[in-house]
Parts: C-alpha cells; sequence; structure tokens
C-alpha cells in the first residue's frame, strides 16, 4: 500500500497510528502483500447486474440435509477464496452451521422440537439494515451499499477488529495469519485477502453485478431464496407471506436481512 493512501485511511479514521494497538503488524502485512485487490463495492452495473432496493434472504430449514448443506458452503467458500484452516483459532468462515441454540439464543426454550434442536443452521452475515458494525470502523472500511448489502473494502481494513466486537452474530473472520497458502484451489476472479484483514459474507455482489445469483442459492436448489425485499412483488415477498420465519436477534434491532423458515 502506497504511503501516501495509508496517510489518507488514517485521516479518514482520525486516529493515529500509535493510537490503535496492533496497528503495526497490521501495516506490516500490507507491505508484504505483492497481490493487487479489487476494491470491493466498485463493482460497474451494466444492464445484466442484478439489483434491489434491499436483497434478503429465506433460509428454508425444512429443505437442509447433510446432503446439500456441505456443498452450499463449499460453493460460497470456492468462490471467494476462503482458505481451509485447520487451527480453531485461526479459521476463517462465510458461511458455516450453527446449533439452533448459538443461532437463536433469544428463542430457545426447554422443549424445543426434537427435529429443530437437533437441525444445523446455516449461518453468515445478515446484511443488517441498522449495521452495527458499519458504525464501529474507524476507517469506513465496511459500509453499506444502497441496495442494503454490507460490504467489506479489504484495502481499507487495518485489522483492528472493532467490526468483529460490534457485530452481535459472530458474522466476520479475522485473517491471523497469511490466508494464500490455504487455499486449495484459487478462484481468479475474486480477490485473496491477506493477514491481518477482516472478511465476511458479501452476498455475491461480485456476482450480482454480472447477472449471477449468489452461489450458495445457486448451490441450494430451492433451499435458499433471495430477492428483494422492498419489493411486495418479489419471490422472496410472497415466500415470506406464506411462511412463518425467524431472524437471529431480532430485539436487538440491527433488522437482519436474513430469514429462516422452520
Ligand atoms: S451480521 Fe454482523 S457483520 Fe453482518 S451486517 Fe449485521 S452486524 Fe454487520
Ligand atoms: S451470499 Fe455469497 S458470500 Fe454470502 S454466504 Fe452466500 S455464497 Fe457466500
Amino acid at each position: 500500500m502506497e504511503k501516501s493512501s495509508r496517510r489518507s485511511f488514517f485521516k479518514v479514521a482520525g486516529i493515529s497510528l500509535l493510537g490503535i494497538s496492533g496497528a503495526a503488524p497490521v501495516l506490516n502485512s500490507f507491505a508484504e502483500s505483492q497481490v493487487s485487490h479489487t476494491v470491493e463495492g466498485s463493482y460497474v452495473k451494466n444492464e445484466s447486474t442484478l439489483q434491489a432496493k434491499r436483497w434478503g434472504m429465506i433460509i428454508n430449514t425444512k429443505e437442509l440435509s447433510e446432503d446439500n448443506v456441505p456443498s452450499i458452503i463449499e460453493a460460497c467458500h470456492k468462490a471467494h477464496n476462503v482458505p481451509n484452516i485447520d487451527n480453531k483459532k485461526h479459521e476463517v468462515k462465510w458461511i458455516w452451521e450453527e446449533e439452533f441454540k448459538h443461532a437463536f439464543p433469544t428463542v430457545n426454550h426447554d422443549f424445543l422440537n426434537e427435529r429443530v434442536e437437533n437441525l444445523k443452521f446455516l449461518v453468515f452475515c445478515n446484511h443488517c439494515n441498522n449495521p452495527p458494525c458499519v458504525r464501529a470502523c474507524p476507517t469506513k472500511a465496511t459500509f453499506k451499499r444502497d441496495d442494503g448489502i454490507v460490504l467489506m473494502d479489504f484495502h481499507r481494513c487495518i485489522g483492528c477488529r472493532f467490526c468483529m466486537a460490534a457485530c452481535p452474530y459472530g458474522s466476520r473472520s479475522f485473517n491471523f495469519e497469511n490466508p494464500r497458502p490455504f487455499i486449495e484451489e484459487t478462484n481468479p476472479l475474486f480477490p485473496t485477502r491477506m493477514k491481518g484483514v477482516v472478511e465476511k459474507c458479501n452476498f455475491c455482489a461480485e456476482r450480482l453485478a454480472v447477472g449471477k445469483i449468489p452461489a450458495c442459492v445457486e448451490a441450494a436448489n430451492g433451499a435458499i431464496v433471495f430477492g428483494d425485499l422492498n419489493d411486495p412483488e418479489s419471490e422472496i415477498r410472497q415466500v415470506l407471506k406464506e411462511n412463518y420465519t425467524i431472524r437471529r436477534k431480532p430485539a436487538l434491532g440491527t433488522g437482519p436481512s436474513v430469514y429462516y423458515i422452520v
């Protein structure tokens, strides 16, 4: 990263290098990088771009099984060069499985239906309507687009992890080590990250930009519905109308855009 651009993002943040613990190692990792990165959120719109006022998703847990869940996770992680790190303390994940009691701690109770109790829920960034992670980021590395997608600009991330502390869903991962050696097959269409950078699900903004639905939705064969929550005629709104759905920790007021049919 150029000195001038480093200086400018610290200026945006209104902080000094010495004022943030851990800033120096993060900057070293930036300096080590040999690969140029696409700035997230700068995808150019054209006539094939899929557009919405507010993108959202519905996970139909009744259609999830041990057969399709691994391929859904794999589709996402392959598309986004998510490293496969065995060390649980250093692992990076964009979409993963969670037990009901952890995914929905506020609706959990002693006499839960057995199917739901044993079900593994697919969880990822909720692309909240009122995202606390965005407010917490001092460099504006994470931001909400007009269509509701919460994105990361990997260039701007200084690794302070304020966004991780602010997200009540644990949706973000931190690269404690260089992720590149842990990527089995690199997808050249998406940037790899570096040590010291935070990352998470991006609702496949790079695929929407070229007219493709998210990789997880494609791999789910109907078990995940994606669409415009603001459009009363959209499929996602019809499914919401016809089914009882829940969201993760709705009482916090973050306004998750991901719904679950249980
Ligand atoms: S789930 Fe977490 S990371 Fe995603 S938008 Fe909400 S607060 Fe931010
Ligand atoms: S929307 Fe895209 S980035 Fe998010 S979980 Fe699905 S495949 Fe992964």
